[in-house]
């Protein structure tokens, strides 16, 4: 492992947080945790922590002997001085003389001896830091110590390979206890430069912020040359299919087996999910043993709450029997499930905790990769990130033995430890939250209004259009996880290939919004044909392209979804000279009903906005002048023009578009957004 140490970037950090008031011990803590924070072999998403122990003035500007210590909630990778929350030392020290203290309490004592009342909850090995009685301590999962701890002789092993520098601690869960047995350990072992906490992860120490990363760098790096002289990992392989499935064809099938059901889930039991493939993850998930290597267990305490126990291993997908893969995977989930409520039953035993979910959070698919399953894209991504660091930990711990992870019974108590479960945070999910909403058009100002709508509702929103940047403007706009994708929507396989795109990144489609339109004008009587066919093509054709790719999709997870088109004034009230958009819009509104009819008994809700004299892109400014000239009107009069007096937005047609996506009970509806215009309504 590449030492990243630089005298350079250390000067330019004391400097720059100088200038910002923080101290240089602070300033070398922030860029040492960062070194470590960035690179996914040493933590990730939050894992691992870091300490300094300085003086600083406490609210009087007295100076104050304090531990700066990783908070929760703070990332090593972008951590910033506030991230470090200051703890008296002096009541760190004293609490050690008891022979116990409760995790609450443990808490609350840290809580009440922060230099600043509103800092962030210092971290759950804050004690474990304050005892050891080094100046800089570092804390990490290194993959490559797991792969050594991670065995049935995992602690001698460890300690034959790191040599007589390494002190190595039995496990025990995170806590007092830890701190305490820690502490005496090294006690007992002044000389080491590191200890390794069995089955959980690396301390290192030193003087200096340089003395101690330096000293993880080295640990690590003796590590990872005693896996390196192994054979590589190259277990049997499983027989395939001889075609074998695509990731966006299986998706959809995961994801809807993985859903919740209704009774644990109300509307809110879908998964997002990231899929991920690479050599390692293929050499891993395509060996006939998968289901014994793959199946033991998380490489370190902190990954069950966001991996569960184990993944869910499905069979590889035949390309030309997906019925059988859907049974398959069916099954594999029902029998994750039992033996989730089995592993509850057999470890929760008096220890009053709710059971969490059954659903698995990582599913390995031979032949094809792995996916990450979350309540979010960020969620999902997390997951995948950890099972593709498991994946490259199991597999060195097989190169040079046999992995083993904790117990079930450790590893139960983890996941359901309050402390632990407080790091995934609390808080309602939003209405359209675990949804995927795919919006055609999206670059114009009513697809945009809608992309937009539903991400702050909270689906992972796909913004389609013609124009790749106009679609990326709107994802722009929206941020996070929202992509975009160039789609011709009169061309079925840009369709179909966007689909497929949505299946591989987000896992399925749960709302469809084809809203992608333009209006043509002429005099009825003398349309040149041409024009006609092409209005069709966009204004029906396309529509009914992009609802059989939804269809297909929303089949395939059987958990419904939501199936709406942007409909128009035109399709019930035809206004003269816009015979070649109102012609086709009449049929697609016709063809709405249609799909409410075939597909309400599989849960898919169909819907269609009829929306007028909006500023949307569908009417061109100029139309708009020839409209409101033909009128008489001005501009704002014509676009005003309705009962209720009022110009009606491209925001009022995505509240309109928001509202079928949640309303449960509703399917065949057509709701009219034009503030009022009695010959449009409908009867
Ligand atoms: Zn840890």
């Amino acid at each position: 492992m590449q030492n990243l140490w630089s005298d350079i970037d250390a000067q330019d950090f004391i400097r720059r947080y100088e200038a910002k008031g923080v101290g240089e011990d602070l300033a070398l803590r922030v860029y040492t945790s960062r070194l470590i924070g960035g690179n996914p072999e040493l933590v990730a998403h939050g894992g691992g922590n870091t300490s300094v122990k300085t003086i600083l003035p406490d609210f009087l500007g007295e100076e104050t002997e304090v531990l700066c210590v990783k908070g929760s909630g703070w990332d090593l990778g972008n951590i910033e001085p506030q991230g470090l929350p200051a703890v008296r030392m002096a009541q760190l020290s004293a609490v050690r003389s008891r022979d116990t203290l409760s995790d609450e309490d443990m808490v609350a004592f840290q809580r009440s001896n922060l230099l600043d009342p509103t800092a962030p909850n210092p971290s759950i090995e804050t004690l474990l830091h304050a005892y050891l009685p080094h100046k800089f301590v570092d804390h990490s999962h290194a993959t490559a110590i797991l792969s050594l701890v991670d065995q049935p002789d995992g602690m001698a092993l460890v300690q034959k390979v790191l040599g007589s520098k390494i002190a190595v601690v039995p496990y025990v869960m995170a806590g007092f206890q830890l701190a305490k047995v820690t502490a005496d350990v090294f006690e007992a072992n002044p000389e080491v430069e590191g200890i390794v906490l069995h089955k959980h992860g690396l301390f290192t120490f030193g003087e200096s912020a340089k003395q101690s990363y330096d000293r993880m760098i080295t640990f690590v790096s003796k590590a990872e040359d005693f896996i390196s002289a192994a054979k590589p990992f190259s277990p049997a392989k499983a027989n395939m299919p001889a075609r074998l499935a695509s990731a966006s064809d299986i998706a959809p099938i995961l994801r809807g087996a993985a859903a919740l059901e209704a009774s644990e889930r109300g509307d809110h039991g879908r998964w997002i999910m990231d899929y991920r493939t690479s050599d390692a993850v293929r050499t891993f998930v395509d060996g006939a043993a998968l289901c014994d290597y793959g199946a033991r267990g998380v490489i370190t305490p902190d990954h069950i709450i966001r991996l569960k126990n184990r993944p869910l291993i499905v069979p590889a997908p035949d390309a030309e029997n997906l019925a059988a893969f859907k049974d398959a995977v069916q099954a594999a989930v029902t029998a994750f499930k039992e033996d989730y409520s089995r592993y509850y039953a057999e470890n929760s035993g008096g220890k009053g905790t709710t059971r969490l979910d059954t659903a698995p959070r990582v599913v390995l698919v031979p032949g094809v990769g792995l996916f990450g399953m979350g309540k979010s894209r960020k969620e999902a991504s997390v997951a995948a990130d950890l099972a593709e660091a498991s994946i490259d930990c199991v597999s060195n711990a097989e190169r040079i033995g046999t992995f083993e992870a904790l117990t079930e019974a450790e590893l139960f108590d983890m996941e359901y430890w309050s402390l632990e479960q407080a790091k995934l945070g609390k808080g309602g999910e939003k209405p359209l939250q675990r949804q995927v909403a795919v919006i055609t058009g999206g670059g114009g100002a009513i697809g945009a209004a809608t992309a937009k709508l539903m991400a702050e509702n909270g689906a992972e929103v796909v913004v389609l259009d013609l124009d790749q940047s106009k679609a990326a403007a709107t994802a722009d706009e929206i941020g996070g996880h929202a992509m975009a994708l160039a789609c011709d929507v009169t061309d079925a396989a840009s369709i179909e290939a966007a689909f497929d795109k949505v299946c591989a990144q987000f896992g399925g489609v749960d709302i469809v919004v084809s809203n992608a339109g333009a209006a043509w004008q002429g005099e009825i009587g003398t349309l040149d044909d041409a024009i006609l066919r092409k209005s069709f093509e966009l204004n029906f054709f396309a529509h009914q392209n992009v609802a059989k790719c939804a269809v297909k999709v929303m089949k395939a997870q059987g958990t419904g979804g939501a199936l709406l088109f942007n409909a128009s004034k035109q399709a019930v009230n035809p206004g003269k000279n816009f015979g070649a958009y109102g012609v086709p819009k009449a049929a697609t509104l016709f063809l709405s009903r249609q799909y409410a009819l075939e597909y309400g008994a599989i849960g898919i809700r169909v819907g269609a906005v009829n929306a007028d004299r909006i500023r949307s892109g569908l009417l061109t400014d100029d139309m708009i002048k020839d409209r409101s000239t033909a009128r008489g009107l001005t501009e704002g009069d014509y676009l005003a023009g309705n009962l209720l007096g009022r110009e009606v937005t491209a925001y009022d047609v995505a509240q309109a578009f928001l509202h079928q996506a949640l309303a449960q009970a509703t399917t065949a509806n057509v709701t009219t957004v034009d503030g009022g215009n009695i010959s449009a309504a409908l009867r």
